[in-house]
Protein backbone atom coordinates (compact mmCIF):
# COMPACT_ATOMS: atom_id res chain seq x y z
CA UNK A 1 0.00 0.00 0.00
CA UNK A 2 1.24 3.56 -0.40
CA UNK A 3 2.69 4.86 2.21
CA UNK A 4 1.02 7.78 4.02
CA UNK A 5 1.43 11.45 2.59
CA UNK A 6 2.14 14.13 5.53
CA UNK A 7 0.85 16.49 2.38
CA UNK A 8 -2.79 15.57 2.01
CA UNK A 9 -5.24 18.38 2.98
CA UNK A 10 -6.44 17.08 6.03
CA UNK A 11 -2.68 16.95 7.56
CA UNK A 12 -2.48 20.30 7.01
CA UNK A 13 -5.44 20.79 8.57
CA UNK A 14 -4.20 19.43 11.78
CA UNK A 15 -1.66 21.33 11.21
CA UNK A 16 -3.49 24.84 11.26
CA UNK A 17 -2.08 25.39 7.56
CA UNK A 18 -5.45 25.11 6.24
CA UNK A 19 -8.85 26.39 7.79
CA UNK A 20 -11.52 24.23 8.69
CA UNK A 21 -14.90 24.95 10.90
CA UNK A 22 -14.28 22.51 14.12
CA UNK A 23 -17.05 21.16 15.79
CA UNK A 24 -14.95 19.34 18.10
CA UNK A 25 -11.20 18.31 19.21
CA UNK A 26 -9.30 16.45 21.74
CA UNK A 27 -5.84 15.29 21.65
CA UNK A 28 -6.57 12.29 19.73
CA UNK A 29 -9.11 13.54 17.22
CA UNK A 30 -10.51 16.32 15.37
CA UNK A 31 -14.04 16.36 13.73
CA UNK A 32 -14.91 19.30 11.41
CA UNK A 33 -17.54 20.14 8.52
CA UNK A 34 -17.33 19.21 4.79
CA UNK A 35 -16.56 21.54 2.92
CA UNK A 36 -19.19 19.91 -0.05
CA UNK A 37 -21.88 18.77 2.26
CA UNK A 38 -23.98 16.44 1.33
CA UNK A 39 -26.62 17.58 3.74
CA UNK A 40 -26.75 20.32 6.26
CA UNK A 41 -23.85 19.55 9.07
CA UNK A 42 -21.87 16.70 6.90
CA UNK A 43 -19.02 16.26 9.44
CA UNK A 44 -15.29 14.40 8.62
CA UNK A 45 -13.91 12.61 12.03
CA UNK A 46 -10.08 12.28 11.66
CA UNK A 47 -7.40 10.75 14.18
CA UNK A 48 -4.49 12.89 14.93
CA UNK A 49 -2.27 10.50 14.40
CA UNK A 50 -0.82 9.82 10.83
CA UNK A 51 -3.05 6.68 9.26
CA UNK A 52 -3.95 6.44 5.31
CA UNK A 53 -7.10 4.83 5.44
CA UNK A 54 -8.54 1.77 7.39
CA UNK A 55 -5.75 -0.52 6.44
CA UNK A 56 -2.91 1.13 8.31
CA UNK A 57 -4.93 2.50 11.31
CA UNK A 58 -3.85 1.61 14.20
CA UNK A 59 -6.46 0.02 16.05
CA UNK A 60 -7.13 2.09 19.63
CA UNK A 61 -7.02 5.03 16.94
CA UNK A 62 -9.81 3.46 14.69
CA UNK A 63 -11.48 2.22 17.89
CA UNK A 64 -11.23 6.31 19.40
CA UNK A 65 -12.25 7.93 15.97
CA UNK A 66 -15.32 5.44 15.93
CA UNK A 67 -16.06 6.68 19.52
CA UNK A 68 -16.15 10.34 18.57
CA UNK A 69 -18.34 9.69 15.71
CA UNK A 70 -20.92 8.07 17.96
CA UNK A 71 -20.77 11.06 19.61
CA UNK A 72 -21.24 13.39 16.37
CA UNK A 73 -23.94 11.58 15.52
CA UNK A 74 -26.09 11.78 18.80
CA UNK A 75 -25.40 15.35 19.10
CA UNK A 76 -26.81 15.50 15.13
CA UNK A 77 -29.73 14.21 16.03
CA UNK A 78 -30.54 17.12 18.39
CA UNK A 79 -28.72 20.26 16.58
CA UNK A 80 -30.91 19.20 13.44
CA UNK A 81 -33.49 17.93 14.54
CA UNK A 82 -31.99 14.80 12.25
CA UNK A 83 -34.56 11.55 11.58
CA UNK A 84 -31.07 9.06 11.00
CA UNK A 85 -27.66 9.35 10.56
CA UNK A 86 -25.43 8.39 7.60
CA UNK A 87 -21.89 7.06 8.43
CA UNK A 88 -19.29 6.36 5.66
CA UNK A 89 -15.83 5.59 5.14
CA UNK A 90 -13.90 5.03 1.84
CA UNK A 91 -10.91 3.32 1.13
CA UNK A 92 -8.40 4.03 -1.01
CA UNK A 93 -9.19 5.02 -5.10
CA UNK A 94 -11.33 2.19 -5.62
CA UNK A 95 -13.03 2.14 -3.20
CA UNK A 96 -14.02 5.79 -3.23
CA UNK A 97 -11.62 7.94 -1.37
CA UNK A 98 -10.37 11.13 -2.35
CA UNK A 99 -8.17 12.19 1.10
CA UNK A 100 -5.75 10.19 1.86
CA UNK A 101 -5.69 10.31 5.54
CA UNK A 102 -8.49 8.46 7.65
CA UNK A 103 -11.62 9.93 8.08
CA UNK A 104 -15.36 9.06 8.65
CA UNK A 105 -18.41 10.86 7.03
CA UNK A 106 -21.08 11.88 9.58
CA UNK A 107 -24.15 12.94 7.74
CA UNK A 108 -27.59 13.86 9.26
CA UNK A 109 -30.43 12.97 7.53
CA UNK A 110 -34.50 13.68 7.01
CA UNK A 111 -36.96 11.68 6.21
CA UNK A 112 -37.59 11.79 2.92
CA UNK A 113 -34.21 13.74 1.61
CA UNK A 114 -32.14 12.33 -0.36
CA UNK A 115 -28.71 13.68 0.21
CA UNK A 116 -26.51 15.24 -2.31
CA UNK A 117 -24.12 12.97 -4.41
P1 LIG B 1 -15.42 11.52 -1.34
O1 LIG B 1 -15.07 12.88 -1.90
O2 LIG B 1 -15.76 10.49 -2.41
O3 LIG B 1 -16.42 11.55 -0.21
P2 LIG B 1 -13.47 11.07 0.66
O4 LIG B 1 -14.12 10.06 1.55
O5 LIG B 1 -11.98 11.02 0.51
O6 LIG B 1 -14.07 10.98 -0.75
O7 LIG B 1 -13.96 12.48 1.20
C1 LIG B 1 -13.22 13.63 1.13
C2 LIG B 1 -14.13 14.70 1.71
O8 LIG B 1 -13.33 15.79 2.11
C3 LIG B 1 -15.17 15.23 0.73
O9 LIG B 1 -16.46 15.10 1.28
C4 LIG B 1 -14.77 16.71 0.56
O10 LIG B 1 -15.87 17.56 0.39
C5 LIG B 1 -14.04 16.97 1.84
N1 LIG B 1 -13.05 18.03 1.81
C6 LIG B 1 -12.07 18.24 0.90
N2 LIG B 1 -11.32 19.30 1.22
C7 LIG B 1 -11.82 19.77 2.40
C8 LIG B 1 -11.47 20.88 3.25
N3 LIG B 1 -10.46 21.71 2.97
N4 LIG B 1 -12.22 21.07 4.36
C9 LIG B 1 -13.26 20.26 4.64
N5 LIG B 1 -13.62 19.20 3.88
C10 LIG B 1 -12.91 18.98 2.77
Amino acid sequence: MTAYDPNNIFAKILRGELPAHRVYEDDRALAFLDIMPRAPGHTLVIPKNPARNILDIDADDLGYVATIAQRIARAQMQAFGADGITVQQFNESAGGQVVFHLHVHVIPRHDGVAMKP
